[in-house]
């Protein structure tokens, strides 16, 4: 294939260019995050509403709490397998592992409830999706 389609901004990047393209999107700002983070597309991300949904989580080592993006909430909501397990502290402006990191809404962790994730979705479909390359 001639072209690989961005996981970060889902544009068709012609092979060559794309370690320098994906360099971009993985650049850590000033805070320490970041510039982007890989998401499903946006026609393929969950669309239901997010009222019940954690969105906010806390990290008892720094005392530091962090809002998870929407784009990112509604992509491992409909693949739990996305991302690793390492999650942004905006008061350790890190990543830092994510059974140090509690939701404030439910004080479950976030390790404990992307498992709860995958579980559902091996329940559901039978295996994990393919591993696409990034
Ligand atoms: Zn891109
Ligand atoms: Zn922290």
């Amino acid at each position: 294939m001639l072209f690989i389609r961005c996981s970060f901004c889902h544009q068709l990047v012609f092979r060559p260019f794309y370690s320098s393209h994906k360099a971009k999107h993985t650049e850590l700002r000033a805070d320490g995050q970041m510039t982007d983070h890989i998401t499903v597309h946006p026609s393929g991300r969950y669309q239901g509403s997010l009222e019940n949904v954690p969105q906010v989580y806390y990290h008892a080592k720094c005392g530091g709490g962090t809002g998870m993006p929407e784009e990112i909430i509604r992509s491992y909501l409909v693949n739990p397998f996305l991302y690793s397990d390492r999650s942004f502290c905006c008061g350790c402006n890190d990543y830092v592992p994510t059974d140090e990191l509690f939701w404030v809404e439910t004080n479950e962790s976030l390790l404990e409830y992307k498992n709860g994730l995958k579980r559902a979705y091996i329940r559901r479909y039978g295996a994990p999706p393919p591993k696409r390359e990034v």
